[in-house]
């Protein structure tokens, strides 16, 4: 495919909104679509993008489909039944690039029935969170069948990315994605416990961020996390509670899946499902040390 230059994407929330003004300050014509209508048509109006309120109208001439989704089961609702299924419509030769955090082994069943119906699938999963989706800067793991496919898309990733890396077969972005959650949320988890074993022996959680942030207890969680919004209680990261669950569970079923014994997987695992139970699925994730702390025993 030479040229894209009509991009369509599905799902417009904390990431899918500035993903698509990025596209949009890169002069693709784009179409929208998300559930709550509203605010598609508010979006799509900020944005230039023309929301569509059904899948004939948003594949007409396009090119690409985006999909920024909850999980990886709405992401083959959409494209295989909702309304008939997205993909039933879109023109042979179509690029749908799933950029949700999805299972890997979902999206390999994914790219298969696209694969059957001419289209080309990519899991082009994104790390970087809500402020890297505003700044055009997201790394992209990208999976595909053939490197050519990537290539073709290459526009298109960068106008929302800043690096992009080639995962491997269909499904090894979602794998690399998920994993990469899971270690960042054990760091969270191993964060969260140790403020709350120095608390009960006298230090003051404040400093001992400043100090995990100059030492080498220092972790992406501890500086993005921690110090602006843990401390602050400003808890406002962009990324939901249950969102970021779902991926620690993808990495330990993953695990249990290959066969591979990976206790802290499971373990970090419960504990963001302990978090979610408590405190619901739309809390902001640096909410869990909360759940936490609420169930220590006390002195
Ligand atoms: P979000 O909940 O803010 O947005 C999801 C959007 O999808 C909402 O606007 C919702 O209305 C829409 N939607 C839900 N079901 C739909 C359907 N059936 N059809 C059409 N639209 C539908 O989620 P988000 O934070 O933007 O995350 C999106 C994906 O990106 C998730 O897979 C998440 O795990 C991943 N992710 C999030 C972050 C982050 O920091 N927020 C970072 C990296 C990756």
């Amino acid at each position: 495919m030479s040229g894209v230059r009509h991009v369509a994407l599905i799902g417009l929330g904390n990431m899918g909104e500035p993903m698509l003004a990025n596209l949009a300050k890169a002069g693709f014509q784009l179409k929208v679509f998300d559930v709550d209508t509203e605010r598609a048509q508010r979006v799509a109006q900020a944005h230039g993008a023309q929301a569509c309120a059904d899948w004939r109208t948003l594949a007409d001439g396009t090119q690409v489909v985006v999909t920024m989704l909850p999980t990886g089961a709405i992401v083959r609702d959409v494209l295989l039944q909702a309304q008939g299924g997205l993909a039933a419509v879109l023109a042979r030769g179509t690029t749908v690039i799933d950029m949700s955090s999805s299972e890997p082994t979902g999206s390999r069943a994914l790219a298969e029935s696209l694969a059957q119906q001419g289209l080309h699938f990519i899991d082009a999963p994104v790390s970087g969170g809500v402020p890297g989706a505003v700044a055009g800067t997201l790394t992209i793991m990208a999976g595909a069948a053939s490197p050519a496919e990537i290539d073709a898309v290459m526009p298109v990733f960068e106008a929302m990315g800043k690096r992009v890396f080639r995962t491997g077969g269909p499904g090894s972005g979602h794998a690399m994605k998920a994993l990469n959650n899971f270690v960042a949320a054990a760091a969270y988890t191993a964060t969260a416990e140790a403020l709350q074993i120095g608390a009960r022996f006298g230090l003051d959680e404040a400093l001992m961020v400043d100090i995990l942030n100059v030492s080498t207890g220092r972790s992406f969680n501890s500086e993005v996390v921690f110090a602006p919004h843990v401390v602050t209680q400003r808890f406002a990261t962009g990324f939901a509670l249950g969102l970021l669950a779902k991926d620690v569970g993808i990495a330990a079923g993953l695990g249990e899946h290959l066969g591979v014994d990976a206790p802290v997987s499971r373990l970090v695992q419960q504990r963001w499902q302990q978090a979610r139970a408590a405190l619901g699925d739309g809390v902001d994730q640096s909410r869990a040390l909360l759940a936490w702390r609420a169930a220590q025993p006390q002195d």
